[in-house]
């Protein structure tokens, strides 16, 4: 459940007290990916080789998916909303919840390895 919490919190993975990443607003577009090398707490590394987060598109795209299959499914399958509608809703959803999802697949990649 730790796990969870610091993937959500985007807490380093190993102590959970220091955050991983430098600015905690995901919304600040400028500092999205800004990282902190090391664990200001513990010194764990947080890139253990160079291209290290290329391994999070899968994550994100799997996260991406997911959001498109459930809204899909929930307003398209379930409530018989119209194609251009609901495609504009889901195409708005991804780009409004982009920085979270690019945050958590770095996250969810990095507490795989650590
Ligand atoms: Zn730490």
């Amino acid at each position: 459940m730790s796990t969870l919490k610091n993937i959500i919190t985007c807490k380093c993975p190993n102590c959970g007290v220091s955050y991983v990443f430098k600015d905690q607003n995901p919304y600040n577009l400028t500092k999205l990916a800004e990282m902190h090398k090391r664990c200001p707490n513990c010194d764990k590394s947080f890139e253990k080789e160079p291209g290290f987060y290329f391994g999070a598109m899968y994550v994100s795209y799997a996260m991406t998916s997911g959001i498109v299959i459930v809204f899909a499914t929930v307003f398209g399958w379930g409530l018989q909303m119209e194609t251009l509608p609901l495609v504009g809703i889901i195409a708005l959803l991804i780009l409004s919840t982009f920085p979270l999802v690019f945050r958590w697949s770095r996250m969810i990649w990095l507490s795989w390895f650590i």
